[in-house]
């Protein structure tokens, strides 16, 4: 089925499960794991750890892996990952149901689920889970056509020229919907006709393609390339001319309706959305189903129910130092088996609670349905569940264990809720939207005031990725967590590191690394400023020191000869080439050579050194002298050390302006946040954080009076302020306030008015129209950190680091 040669010990296998990935996987029997190699992944460096979790059964390109191996049946082909699209291609064609094929730049997601959520009454779909769509997602997706299934939801996403043709091979669609196009990836193509063109070569054999005929380039590149095809075009516009034209668009507050003639007659639906971008991937719903026959009067009792789909997990520090993930994506078991697998990864705590909510419209029979959430439960070693709903209630014996309580509604649960009933746990909480388990994760929050610090993950992946394209893959990246990740929040952001594969962590102070590996932490963690007094700890945690002078050297051997641990201990030396801060200087390298010549109680992982401005061009003959004498001082202790080491020297500008002294490691802060000091840099980068409060209180303040703290002006005229709850204990500088700073509401500058205070302060909301409860945004999209950063004269390193630590982090990810 997929071409290669198969050579087996072990008994002959019927495969069910497809895998991909080491990290994330159950394994059942029959599972076939798939040695996919990539430009830095290299799947078959995790056959071992694969083998060992109890796959047998391997696709692979080179034998070489499994050739120590015992009883197990494995695929040689050429190329692992073609091997898996031709499998996911034949299986596929097995079914000769419906298949419609998504595309476009955005709201994939969001029209396949919004489709899924307005014909699961009339059909039995099989869809993408979440936005599984790439090169790997596809096949993944394609896998799970079976013959009970009668229409088929599948998205396809690409990143490059050439990828779409691969897709289309596999998903054959036979209905076509191409949302709409923008920038995303245009770096990899000539322009954005190139673009559309190859997105629309998934539609090659589609009998139908459904677009809105709105958009120019679009519409111009349909007709030249389906022109002369037999394919159905059916557009829609809100100019006469397409088969579906909206003649009638009103938004109230909370809802738009939407009318429109098709066919000869007038339409009309509600949506409960008014932003542009919803009433397009409703639109597009619309047409298919006006499309497909389906009655007005079905159409219009669904639409109204749509809704909003959450594409991110969401994960926040909870009460008794639980984590809490809220995934408020559609509830199906494998969006549960998603976060499984999600909440499995993080370590930060032993134990593992579920808050399930019932799970409605499966169509599956409801013993099938449960007995498979009970299944998935105990597979993930779930320690304790918590069944709301008349279903699961009902279902409560197919649960066994003595940790499961089951309760017919979410009010009669928050009725018995403790906060001390959860403590230092990992809680999953994942409902069906008339369950309003947001009422649930309200409560399992950490009660903080209501200023958080919001970190994206997938940018954070975007900004790796990017530095990725920078370097060689051979180049090792550690990655800075020094000061609680840059104030993003020390373990979130290094187990995000850690799953994607970053070589090193360092963190400034011992403590910080002991907290990163009481939390689970496995990866090598170098230390930059060990204190002696901490050399005992570090030693016991695994954490490797800098030694910058002889004085650390002798005081960490004394150390290491006190423990009692066997074999050399890892160590990092640190070279001044002109930082001037910590290091060896440049004459002492001969004695340093000699000194750790003689003993055998560390081995030297790696030599570095550090530039003092690596962003700047003005300094760029100082960098320079700076490489050569590092290099210099490699070569000296190579000739002496008796293992090879790690060099490094770059940090993120540097990454960025001298790659060609990235030797075999770089150390990469800043970029990683999706901060550049240089303007051309920060194009390529993602800022991950925003930091943004909530309107405590409104109030309209006559002329005549003052507002806060020893006001330095009464008011000459009336004003409407907002109160804010950050102030400068939160990082907030009280010099921004007297009108000096601002931050945004409503797309707006609300400047500080008065004298900012330690927890609030207070905002000129004069000309904006905002209520209590709303967002402020003090960094983020509107006002970037950078221009913050200028306003106190200093740079955002300083400001993101000044963020205090009681103001909430919460981390989104897809
Ligand atoms: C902080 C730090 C870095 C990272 O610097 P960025 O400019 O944030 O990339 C690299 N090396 C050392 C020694 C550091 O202290």
């Amino acid at each position: 089925m997929m071409g290669g040669i198969l050579q087996t010990d072990h008994q002959p296998a019927t495969i069910h499960h497809l895998i991909l990935d080491s990290r994330i996987f159950q394994i059942q029997a029959g599972s076939l794991f798939f040695a996919i190699e990539g430009v830095r992944h290299n799947g078959h460096h995790y056959i071992a750890e694969v083998y060992q979790k109890g796959v047998r059964n391997f696709v692979v390109s080179d034998p070489s892996y499994i050739s120590a191996l015992q009883d197990i049946n494995v695929i040689l082909v050429e190329n692992v990952l073609a091997s898996l699209q031709k499998l996911a291609e034949n299986h596929r064609n097995k079914f000769t149901y419906p298949v419609i094929g998504i595309t476009g730049s955005n709201g994939k997601t969001i029209v396949k689920e919004w489709l899924a959520h307005l014909l699961d009454r009339d059909f039995n779909i099989v869809k993408s889970p979440k936005s599984y769509n790439s090169q790997t997602g596809v096949p993944l997706s394609l896998w799970r056509f079976q013959d009970e299934h009668n229409l088929a939801l599948v998205e396809a996403g690409i990143s490059e020229p050439g990828e779409m043709q691969l897709l289309a091979r596999m998903i054959r669609p036979t209905t076509g919907i191409f949302t709409n196009v923008g920038p995303a990836h245009q770096e990899n193509f000539a322009d954005i006709d190139e673009k559309i063109k190859e997105k629309l070569s998934l539609f090659a054999e589609a009998e139908t393609l459904i677009y809105c005929k709105d958009h120019p380039r679009i519409h111009e590149m349909i007709g030249v390339n389906f022109g002369d095809k037999p394919t159905r075009l059916l557009s829609w516009s809100r100019h006469p001319g397409a088969d579906l034209v909206l003649t009638k668009e009103t938004q109230n507050e909370d809802h738009t309706l939407l009318g429109g003639n098709f066919g000869g007659t007038y339409h009309e639906i509600t949506i409960p959305f008014t932003h542009a971008s919803s009433i397009e991937n409703a639109c597009h719903c619309w047409l298919l189903m006006l499309h497909m026959g389906i009655s007005d009067a079905v159409i219009g009792s669904r639409m109204p129910l749509l809704p909003p789909i959450a594409m991110r997990l969401e994960q926040l520090a909870g009460i008794n130092r639980c984590l809490v993930i809220n995934d408020a994506y559609n509830s199906d078991v494998m969006s549960l088996e998603i976060a499984l697998s999600q909440l499995k990864l993080q370590r930060k705590n032993k134990k593992f609670t579920a808050i399930l909510s019932d799970i409605l419209q499966s169509g599956e029979p409801q013993e099938i349905l449960y007995g498979n959430v009970a299944a998935l439960l105990h597979h993930y070693k779930v320690d304790r569940f918590i069944g709301i709903g008349p279903q699961l209630s009902a279902h409560s014996g197919l649960f066994s264990g003595e940790n499961t309580r089951f309760f017919p509604d979410t009010e009669t649960f928050l009725h018995t809720f403790r906060k001390d009933d959860f403590r230092e746990e990992n809680i999953l909480i994942k409902g069906a939207r008339n369950f309003a388990f947001e009422r649930i994760s309200e409560r399992l929050e950490e009660q903080t005031h209501e200023t958080i610090l919001e970190i994206d993950l997938n940018r954070m992946q975007q900004n790796l990725n990017y530095i990725r394209t920078l370097l060689k893959p051979s180049t090792k990246i550690m990655a800075m967590v020094k000061a609680f990740a840059y104030g993003s929040g020390g373990y979130e952001i290094a187990r995000f590191l850690e799953f994607n594969r970053v070589d090193y962590l360092a963190v400034a102070y011992t403590d910080e690394g002991v907290a990163l590996r009481q939390t689970g932490i496995e990866m090598p963690i170098m230390v930059l400023n060990p204190e002696i007094s901490g050399y005992d700890s570090m030693i016991r945690y695994r954490l490797e020191p800098q030694i910058y002078n002889f004085r650390t050297l002798q005081s960490f051997l004394q150390a290491l000869e006190r423990s009692d641990l066997e074999g050399a201990f890892p160590v990092h030396l640190k070279i001044n080439t002109g930082m001037n801060r910590l290091g060896f200087d440049l004459l002492e390298i001969e004695a340093l050579s000699a000194a750790i010549a003689r003993t055998d109680l560390i081995r030297v992982v790696s030599v570095f050194s550090h530039l003092a401005a690596s962003e700047s061009a003005e300094h760029d003959a100082r960098t320079l002298a700076q490489i050569s004498a590092f290099e210099k001082a490699a070569d000296q202790l190579r000739d002496i050390l008796p293992q090879p080491f790690l060099r490094h020297i770059l940090n993120s500008n540097g990454i960025d302006r001298h790659p060609d002294a990235q030797y075999e490691m770089v150390r990469l802060g800043l970029a990683l946040y999706g901060i550049s000091p240089d303007t051309e840099a920060r194009k390529q980068l993602n800022p991950v954080s925003r930091l943004v409060t909530t309107i405590s209180q409104i109030r309209i303040v006559p002329k005549g009076e003052g507002i806060g703290y020893s006001p330095k002006k009464l008011l000459a005229t009336e004003k409407r302020i907002a109160v804010i709850p950050i102030g400068y204990a939160d990082g907030m500088p009280r010099k921004l306030g007297n009108g000096i700073g601002h931050v945004v509401i409503d797309g707006k500058k609300a400047p500080f008015i008065g004298n900012i205070c330690m927890d609030m302060s207070m905002v000129d909301i004069t000309n904006i129209s905002c209520a209590e409860g709303d967002e402020v945004e003090v960094f983020g999209e509107h006002r970037s950190i950078y221009a913050l950063a200028d306003e106190l004269e200093t740079i955002p390193y300083e400001v993101l680091t000044n963020i205090s630590q009681r103001v909430k982090r919460v981390f989104h990810s897809e």
